[in-house]
């Protein structure tokens, strides 16, 4: 099994506050992780450094085969490998949505435009939204917009998916959509690391379940720490989100 993601001892600090405490933990390929903590605790810096969105002060972080605090490393392979959504889906208004989704193979890839065409038919029948291909965003549902968003990100790809609360700004009927299209991308065996406060995704999609707590790695396990924690933070954490 070859090593996906891997964090060793990563502090980060913003000025004198320091968020991320000497995190490590390894996604091998194909695994799924919820990472998971109360708000601040660092789950996203810690999904910003792993695409060097943020820079680190100490340890390190392998992506891929890519020594991600390098400072020689080139960002576009890097990012070649790595998928990102996050809870706002900024899809361009003025586009379709094939459009949206071509934008980035046609520019980075530089791909032609039936190819591009034919990959954002492909990643559309993957999310369920063949029907809208030719739509406008707003002509969208929150969910559906999201699901494109996710779709836009499949097309380039990617070896990993960080998924950052995609679902906190959308109402219960249109999460569930959204996460069940994570679940099929799960059993189809991307390589996934969700932040996520929805425990019923966690518990049904993810092979490990990490759990951050004032910038550490407080507790990690199989998804049934999630019942079963052993922490009292943990235990505290689950409790109030119930
Ligand atoms: P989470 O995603 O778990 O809610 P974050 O990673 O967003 O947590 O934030 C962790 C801590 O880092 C918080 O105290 C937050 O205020 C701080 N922080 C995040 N980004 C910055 C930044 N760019 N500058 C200063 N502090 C930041
Ligand atoms: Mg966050």
């Amino acid at each position: 099994m070859s090593v996906a993601v891997k964090l060793t001892n990563v502090v980060k600090r913003f000025g004198a506050l320091e968020v991320l405490k000497g995190v490590s933990f390894k996604i091998n390929s194909g695994e799924v992780v919820a990472l998971i903590g109360q708000s601040g605790s660092g789950k996203s810096t810690a999904l910003r450094c792993i695409n060097r969105l943020e820079t680190i002060q100490d340890g390190s972080i392998e992506v891929c085969g890519h020594r991600v605090e390098d400072p020689k490393l080139d960002l576009r392979t890097l990012r070649r490998d790595i998928g990102m959504v996050f809870q706002s889906y900024n899809l361009f208004p003025h586009m379709t949505v094939a459009e949206n989704i071509m934008l980035a193979l046609r520019r980075v890839k530089g791909m032609r435009k039936d190819q591009a065409f034919e990959i954002a038919r492909q990643v559309l029948a993957k999310v369920g939204l063949s029907e809208k291909i030719d739509a406008y965003p707003e002509q969208l549902s929150g969910g559906q917009q999201q699901r494109v968003a996710i779709a836009r990100s499949l097309a380039m790809q990617p070896k990993v998916m960080l998924f950052d609360e995609v679902t906190s700004a959308l109402d219960p009927k249109l999460t569930g959509e959204v996460l069940r299209v994570m679940e099929d991308l799960a059993r189809g065996g991307m390589t996934m690391i969700v932040v996520t406060h929805e425990m019923g995704f966690a518990k049904r999609a993810a092979n490990r379940v990490i759990y951050m707590h004032t910038g550490k790695v407080w507790e990690t396990g199989g998804a049934e720490i999630l019942s079963n924690p052993q922490t009292p933070e943990l235990k505290e954490f689950m409790a109030a989100e119930l």
